[in-house]
């Protein structure tokens, strides 16, 4: 196979995504990395990936669409059938709670290891003959008028019609291409880890938006594991990554007022923290500019947003998603390469991203916001929009889109 459709290029779970789902509408690709390998965690039972992901609806969707979901290991998959969020506080007062079972809907979301989903996305891709993988790094690339040609590291040299960036936050085709980007650092890094705990969570992922503007998440993970994601200030994300693993879970115990280890009882360290920067970035174009066609962004190459929501992949499968929509349901006149075509796609994932950007950047602000009537107000807030089962259903049914 040497004449290619599509060059992808990036590993992450968006790329590998793209890459399954585009071939399977019988498209011929090339996909290029620096690595395809998503880690050995999965086959352990001991080693669970500290890097967990919320699926939505949306994801699952998309998974079960490629055979994907059908094909994991759901002993690996945790159902969340509550969500409580607590207020500075940390009290039960301050709590806003989700129910899948009050909405009437079977699950609000799925906890799934980043590696699980890799791996099974690799096996399902090894039955596609479609999909040519080449380990190597992209190093350049031009577009003309009948083609895009990258070239990599080693010196190879390929082309298609369309090339599809999925190499992550930091896209070196994106900032090749100039494609100008909003951004705002949080002043933040997440920690994950994950955790043994004491009691039940009961299907229960929990949130605190801590008094110092912190946000601290605990999502459950099957027989009774929890996956923590800390989103801490920069000095204080470093002094939690020193702390030795007791020190940690202490630590963890005590925030928000003791209130968590009334929740998890007493905590057990199973992997490493680890730590990741957390910013806002918005590409202005997920197209390339006329004078280099042939060329689209997609995943956190596109946008990449605060976890605060557990949405950024899942905002990226809906790219995928919808570009595999749009390549499926093009008139037969059309090639995939027809700017009409790929304009399309830009169009239609404005508003889907601009609101999730939106919306977590604006919670992220609120909740960072040290002044007391602020604090007040938004603790006010959550009791009152906990007391309404309507408000409460509106939410979950936009969160499970
Ligand atoms: C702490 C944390 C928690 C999160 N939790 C959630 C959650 O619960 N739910 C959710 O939906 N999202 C969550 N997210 C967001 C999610 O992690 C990202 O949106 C997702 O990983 C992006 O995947 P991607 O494939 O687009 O990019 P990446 O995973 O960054 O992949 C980029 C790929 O491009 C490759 N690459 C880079 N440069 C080149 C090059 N020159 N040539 C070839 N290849 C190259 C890289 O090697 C890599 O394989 C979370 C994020 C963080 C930080």
């Amino acid at each position: 196979m040497n004449s290619y459709d599509l060059i992808i290029v990036g590993a992450g779970i968006t790329g590998k995504a793209t890459a399954l789902r585009l071939a399977q509408l019988g498209l011929k690709i090339l996909h290029i990395a620096p690595n395809f390998d998503p880690g050995s965690h999965c086959n352990d039972d001991l080693a669970w990936d500290s890097r967990i992901y919320a699926l939505s609806s949306s994801s699952q969707q998309l998974l079960s669409n490629m055979k994907v979901w059908e094909a994991m290991d759901h002993s690996r998959i945790q159902v969340v059938s509550d969500m409580r969020i607590f207020g500075d506080s940390g009290q039960a007062k301050d709590e806003l709670h989700f129910s899948a079972y009050s909405a009437t809907v079977p699950q609000l979301a799925w906890i799934v290891e980043a590696s699980h989903i890799e791996k099974t996305l690799d096996t399902a891709s090894q039955f596609q003959g479609n999909i040519q993988r080449v380990t190597d790094t992209v190093t350049d690339f031009f577009s003309t008028k009948d083609a895009v040609t990258v070239q990599t590291q080693t010196g190879q040299s390929f082309s298609a019609k369309l090339l599809l960036a999925a190499d992550g936050a930091q896209s070196p085709i994106r900032e090749k291409l100039q494609i100008q980007t909003l951004i705002n650092d949080y002043g933040q890094t997440a920690i994950v880890a994950n955790f043994k705990c004491e009691l039940d969570h009961k299907d229960t992922a929990y949130q605190w938006f801590l008094d110092n503007g912190e946000i601290l998440a605990l999502l459950p993970l099957p027989n009774k594991k929890l996956s923590m994601v800390w989103s801490a200030g920069t000095t204080h994300a470093e002094q939690l990554l020193k702390l030795d693993p007791d020190a940690l879970c202490s630590t963890v115990m005590k925030a928000a007022l003791g209130s968590i280890s009334q929740r998890t009882g007493s905590l057990k360290m199973m992997t490493q923290a680890k730590s990741y920067p957390l910013r806002k970035m918005k590409a202005e174009r997920i197209i390339a500019p006329d004078h280099q066609p042939r060329i689209v962004l997609i995943g956190d190459a596109a946008h990449v947003m605060h976890p605060l929501a557990g949405q950024g992949l899942n905002l990226g499968l809906r790219d995928v998603a919808t570009l595999g929509q749009l390549f499926e349901n093009k008139e037969s006149f059309r090639n995939i390469d027809d700017p009409v075509v790929l304009r399309r796609y830009e169009r239609s994932r404005h508003g889907d991203t601009d609101a999730l950007l939106f919306t977590t950047d604006q919670l992220q602000k609120l909740f960072a916001n040290q002044s007391d009537f602020i604090k007040t107000a938004r603790n006010l807030g959550m009791s009152l929009v906990n007391r309404s089962q309507f408000l409460k259903r509106q939410l979950i049914q936009r969160a499970l889109a």
